[in-house]
């Protein structure tokens, strides 16, 4: 961090993301050149694909793993996201209950936990662990309906298999001693959660893939799929099994259009800030921290003094179409900033030196599942509603026991062979989902004006409507 303030840095909408400027330009790898074969063909080279080709290559070094990527590895979600490792699935706890038994989805949080350990200690072992931190998890809450949900999931979270020593509330003198947030009323903090570079981290694991043996064809686009082939623009891949992991963009594929809705996610991130300015914010630590607002303000302090914050903006664009290089509305940047201001006043004028966006993959019953169709050899995993950091980690290890025929503790997760139905087609999807979130806004704002200790009743009925 600097000690005092230099000239603004010029701002940059879009360029990736920041994680992604702040390494080294990423060289691609070749293309695939024409027709090739392998025994695991993977689509997408973000944490779910690198995942599964480690601990595949890990487990059997003489197989052929070829992944296909459409532009190079870490481009899409996983080096443009908030650096939260944390250890809740995606979804509501009930939902795998239901398929899987109280049990199963006690069993899916152990492994949630597991996967925050595995994923640390993998780029610890690999050395690809560059501003790794792990200092845990504070969500905050600002106005007195956040505290009472804040409060009732706490002891939801008890139910559901997190101990004593797994999540612990704070009093806002004990939430003051780790970080200072405007109006905190209190919060909680969990140990299971890792700061990660997403960037670094990502970019790290692919070369380690690569060293492994694994062959990453980069600006190479899957069309489609279809029983041991994957059809690209630059050639065919044969392969005995074939693994989707597209995620966001799942419906850029032919046939999957309504499956995976790609959901928007903006952030931005300040100028490095001076250490009196660190100062007035309090947060010294590794700590990820997350408001309990509906509309969910995402926060991470990297290792060189800056913040980033994310969350707000512009949720789906018409069509599922993706950003253009991470190129984020104004009103995004604007909304993103004033949260900053309002949850840190003291940085309220500080300059921000990037936005950018990303797409997350979100299913109509918005709980991830890893999917294997035994009939064609093509296995899936996604859906991880912005839990995707140690979720991928989770789906590498079940998708190599899968492919491998091996029955695990990971093969009989709940969350395995779970078929969301299809999202809406358009425009009801995108009125939709426009919708919910200025719902959420709306009752974001009801709360803090009417101080009451509960959920707004807009936002209660939109969780219903959604499914959330
Ligand atoms: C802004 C933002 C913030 C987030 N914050 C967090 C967070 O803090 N914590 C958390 O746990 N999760 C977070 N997430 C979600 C998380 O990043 C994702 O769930 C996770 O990275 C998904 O990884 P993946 O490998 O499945 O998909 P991706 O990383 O999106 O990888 C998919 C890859 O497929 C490639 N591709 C696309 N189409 C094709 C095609 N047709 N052919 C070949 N390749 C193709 C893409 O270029 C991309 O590289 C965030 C997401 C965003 C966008």
């Amino acid at each position: 961090m600097s000690t005092e303030t230099g000239s603004a840095p010029k701002f940059v909408n879009g360029d990736v993301s920041f994680w992604m400027r702040s390494t080294e330009t990423p060289v691609r790898r070749p293309a695939l050149d024409g027709h090739t074969t392998a025994d695991v063909a993977i689509i997408g080279a973000g944490l779910t694909g690198l995942w599964t080709a480690y601990y595949l290559k890990k487990a059997r070094p003489n197989l052929d793993i070829a992944i296909i990527e459409r532009e190079y590895a870490g481009f899409g979600a996983s080096g443009r996201n908030g650096g939260w490792m944390s250890a809740e699935p995606a979804g509501q706890f009930k939902r795998y209950a239901k398929s899987g038994g109280l049990q199963g989805a006690r069993d899916l949080q152990r492994e949630m936990f597991g996967a925050v350990r595995q994923s640390v200690e993998v780029a610890r072992a690999e050395g690809f662990d560059e501003d790794l931190a792990h200092d845990g998890l504070i969500h905050v809450a600002t106005n007195a309906a956040q505290l009472s949900r804040l409060s009732h999931h706490v002891a939801e979270m008890k139910e559901q298999g997190w101990g004593q020593n797994d999540v612990f509330q704070l009093s806002p003198h004990e939430l003051a001693q780790r970080v200072h947030v405007e109006g905190a009323q209190g919060g909680y903090w969990t140990p299971h959660c890792a700061r990660v570079h997403p960037a670094k981290y990502t970019r790290g694991l692919a070369k380690v893939v690569e060293d492994l043996g694994v062959k990453i064809y980069e600006s190479t686009t899957a069309l489609s799929v279809e029983q041991h082939l994957v059809k690209t623009d630059r050639g065919n891949v044969s392969a005995n099994f074939i693994v989707e992991a597209l995620e966001g963009y799942t419906s850029s594929l032919k046939g999957k259009a309504r499956k995976l809705l790609p959901m928007n996610s903006s952030m931005v991130i300040t100028e490095q800030l001076t250490d009196a300015q660190l100062k007035t914010v309090g947060w010294h630590g590794g700590e990820l921290v997350g408001d309990a607002a509906h509309s969910f303000t995402y926060m991470h302090r990297t290792q060189d003094g800056r913040i980033a914050i994310g969350g707000r903006g512009v949720p789906y664009n018409f069509r599922s179409s993706f950003d253009r290089n991470g190129k984020t509305a104004e009103s995004a940047v604007i909304l993103l900033k004033q949260r900053l201001g309002e949850l840190f006043p003291s940085l309220a004028n500080v300059n921000l030196e990037q936005s950018w966006s990303g797409v997350l993959g979100v299913p109509r019953d918005w709980c991830a599942s890893v999917n294997f169709d035994k009939s064609s050899n093509i296995l899936s995993a996604g859906g991880y509603v912005g839990h995707g950091l140690s979720g991928t980690n989770l789906a590498g290890r079940t998708l190599r026991d899968l492919i491998l025929g091996e029955t695990t503790t990971l093969t009989t997760l709940p969350w395995i062979g779970r078929q969301a139905r299809n999202w809406e087609v358009e425009p009801i999807r995108w009125i939709g989902a426009t919708a919910l979130y200025g719902v959420y806004r709306y009752a974001d704002n009801r709360e803090y004006a009417n101080a009451q200790p509960r959920t707004h009743w807009t936002a209660r009925m939109a969780n219903v409507v959604s499914g959330r």
